[in-house]
């Protein structure tokens, strides 16, 4: 039997950020400084740029909001801007770690740890989903190999951010508040200044 080995079917369904009539918007986390690198480049090639704030923490210390990462805004065709129909993601080199990563991310497991996982809704992995079902973690490094050094290393950058958090918590520097209501987040996202939280 032929081993699996992920390819690529360059169908481009994961530079997608928007399904036309549809609620659904797909987050692909950006670090701030990813955000700095990218409008560099898009400021370069005159692509207009949009990122929106993803993930944020309220800091009530300080009465800041924490940013975390951002997302991308689609375009009018509802992709990502980097993205050409023709040679498929134009920054191909210098993507963002979700992006180098893909089809392989993380999921949360519990409020400190995630692993790494396969999304489900790359259309290669749809198409073998019988043969992914179940498999190990041993598995999945041999199958997406390339893949799978750059989801250990958008992993190590989650861990350096998480606990780049703590640190700052356990020192008094900020103090996230975890269990607010949905109204007080709201009215902090709108009347607080912005932190974002970065790690180099
Ligand atoms: S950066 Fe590249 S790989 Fe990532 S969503 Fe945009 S076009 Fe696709
Ligand atoms: S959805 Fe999967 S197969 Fe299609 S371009 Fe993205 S990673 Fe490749």
């Amino acid at each position: 039997m032929t081993e699996l080995k992920y390819a690529c079917l360059k169908c481009g369904t994961c530079c997608s950020l928007r399904f036309s009539n549809a609620d659904y918007i797909k987050r692909i986390p950006i670090y701030p400084e990813e955000v700095d690198r990218l409008i560099e480049i898009a400021k370069r090639r005159q692509i207009p740029l949009k990122v929106k704030e993803d993930l944020v923490f309220p800091d009530i210390l300080n009465k800041k909001m924490l940013v975390l990462t951002y997302r991308f805004i689609a375009n009018e065709n509802n992709h990502c801007v980097f993205y050409d129909p023709k040679i498929g993601c134009t920054i191909h080199e210098i993507k963002p770690f979700a992006c180098q990563a893909y089809p392989l991310t993380l999921k949360q497991i519990d409020a400190f740890n995630l692993e790494i996982t396969i999304d489900s809704t790359c259309n290669w992995v749809e198409e073998h989903h019988n043969e992914l079902k179940n498999i190990d973690i041993n598995k999945i490094k041999i199958i997406f190999r390339e893949g799978f050094k750059n989801a250990e290393a958008f992993l190590r950058k989650n861990k350096k951010l998480q606990l780049h958090l703590r640190r700052m918590e356990a020192e008094n520097k900020i103090k996230i508040a975890r269990q607010i209501s949905l109204e007080d987040f709201n009215k902090y996202l709108k009347e607080w200044e912005r932190e974002e939280i970065t790690t180099n």
